[in-house]
């Protein structure tokens, strides 16, 4: 065998242990029992450990180093040298990471899930706090040995968004402000519109049916993936050919499950859709959080919440709940699905808002990494920034800065990523539009097999080989830039709330 050989035979013991550790937190989330928190957490601490060990020892450091010696000189476009680039950024990052941190890092996350539930079922802040403490000290411990320029801050975003900075997200939300401002404007000038329709009663089995109908036809393949219950939404993608998406039904509030379950297929489409030749090697995989959320929110929001896609479903979703929604018109059940209102929770604001939301929480969150705010000053400071951004007041911490299940799983430096996400979807959704002929009619047609296709085509299939901000180039012919998502945002709700 060659070195190369080798190599990825390494690491794909590596990822199939990953896949494995992967299942545990998709039953803990699913399926496992309240109680077996702590049993939970030492198994996949352990399989941590025996990863990060396996990656970061010497023979994989002396492997790669042969392989690259080997490729020297050989086209840098190569598949071989698109798997050495990757198998070295990640190298070099694991390798600054003991693994005694890595192991605690996934134990304390493990059983601050479980706390976390807890807390906010009692709406009980002061039970969660040591635990959020331990894992910013962990974080923070990360970041040292990461290392950054600017604030420790970089060195977490980097893990998910591989080259941007917290300056660079900052200039997404500054350039994005002055646009939500201006609709929310118009919306506060406009009389309310009535979502009481979406209140009204959905069993929850028909909810789960008609969900997976829809993404069923929009391209979710069941046959290589399932869907489940879960407190906080998720999709995990065990491998290509296994992907869970979860969803949370609410009987009085259709859009929770439906529209979650579209954005939790997004992010399935994504991972049911990288190259098969790209198996057991790093390549295939999601480049960066951004692009999967791009993936999540192009489903959930550029597709499921446009007229064109409910000129097509409306009829199935009034069959699908017999007498629920007779007497309610198309026009106004698609106003009501795009209500604009500033709300608590980020899982279901509507899309204006929803930055507003996770701007809170990254400038929260950096304040937290970098010391300049104390974990027991949270509840406080989060409410603050809700009456600044959002002009409403938090009514109890489980409504507040408990609701969202990352800083318990430490994932801290990840809130950013909604936002480029948000952003991007709207970069490709007009580039594909730009490149595909009659995809514009498909589109009025609600027939979206070209837009999948050239997603898969454009982000799916490359999925490593390029770094996050080349992939955007590559694929739009142009830099990453907020001015599509800006100027879709001001046509969409100009004509819903009067231009
Ligand atoms: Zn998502």
């Amino acid at each position: 065998m060659s070195n190369l050989e080798q190599l990825l035979a390494r690491y794909n013991d590596v990822r199939l242990l990953g896949q494995a550790n992967a299942v545990l937190g998709w039953d803990q989330q699913c399926y496992m029992p309240h109680g077996g928190g702590a049993a939970r957490a030492t198994q996949t601490a352990v399989i941590s450990r025996i990863t990060h060990e396996m990656f970061t020892s010497t023979p994989t450091g002396d492997l790669l180093a042969a392989a690259e010696q080997d490729n020297t000189g050989s086209d840098a476009a190569s598949k071989d040298a698109q798997i050495l680039r990757v198998m070295r950024r990640d190298y070099d990052q694991e390798t600054k990471l003991p693994t005694d941190l890595v192991e605690a890092l996934t134990r304390e996350s493990m059983l601050a899930h479980e706390i976390w539930v807890d807390a906010r079922k009692n709406d009980d802040f002061k039970t969660f706090a040591p635990t959020l403490q331990k894992l910013l000290d962990l974080v923070r411990r990360q970041a040292d040995c990461l290392g950054y320029e600017e604030t420790p801050y970089d060195a977490l975003l980097d893990r998910y968004e591989p080259g941007l900075k917290s300056s660079d997200a900052a200039k997404v939300f500054d350039s994005i402000k002055p646009a939500i401002a201006s609709i929310l404007a118009k919306v506060r000038a406009t009389p309310e519109i009535d979502d009481s329709v979406l209140r009204r009663v959905f069993p929850e089995a028909q909810q789960i049916a008609f969900g997976e109908k829809v993404v069923r036809y929009l391209g979710f393949d069941f046959n290589h993936g399932r869907q489940d219950k879960a407190v906080h939404p998720f999709c995990t993608g065990l491998d290509r050919t296994d992907v869970r998406i979860t969803t949370r039904v609410e009987e009085n509030w259709l859009p929770c499950a439906l529209m979650g379950t579209m954005h939790e297929a997004g992010h399935g489409m994504y991972e049911q859709g990288f190259l098969p030749e790209d198996d057991g090697t790093p390549l295939g995989s999601a480049v960066s959080l951004g692009f999967h959320e791009s993936q999540s929110r192009l489903w959930e929001n550029t597709v499921g919440r446009s007229q064109a896609f409910w000129n097509k479903f409306y009829p199935e979703l009034q069959a699908a709940f017999p007498g629920v929604l007779d007497d309610v018109s198309l026009a106004q059940f698609y106003k009501a699905i795009n209500k604009v209102q500033p709300s608590l929770i980020r899982v279901e604001a509507d899309e204006v808002t929803y930055n507003l939301h996770v701007l809170m929480r990254f400038e929260l969150e950096k304040q937290l990494v970098e010391g300049t705010l104390a974990v027991k000053d949270l509840p406080d400071a989060w409410n603050a920034k809700v009456k600044e951004y959002l002009g409403i007041d938090v009514p109890s911490n489980a409504q507040g800065c408990l609701q969202d299940v990352h800083w318990s799983a430490g994932l801290i430096g990840y809130f950013p990523t909604y936002s480029v996400g948000t952003v991007l979807a709207a970069q490709l959704y007009d580039a594909a539009l730009a490149q595909t002929p009659g995809l514009a009619t498909d589109i009025e047609n609600a027939d979206y097999t070209q837009l999948l296709g050239w997603m898969r085509t454009n982000v799916h299939h490359p999925g490593r080989r390029y770094l996050p901000m080349e992939l955007v180039e590559r694929a739009c012919n142009a830099p990453f830039s907020a001015e599509p998502y800006i100027a879709y945002l001001t046509t969409k709700y100009g004509a819903i709330y009067g231009a």
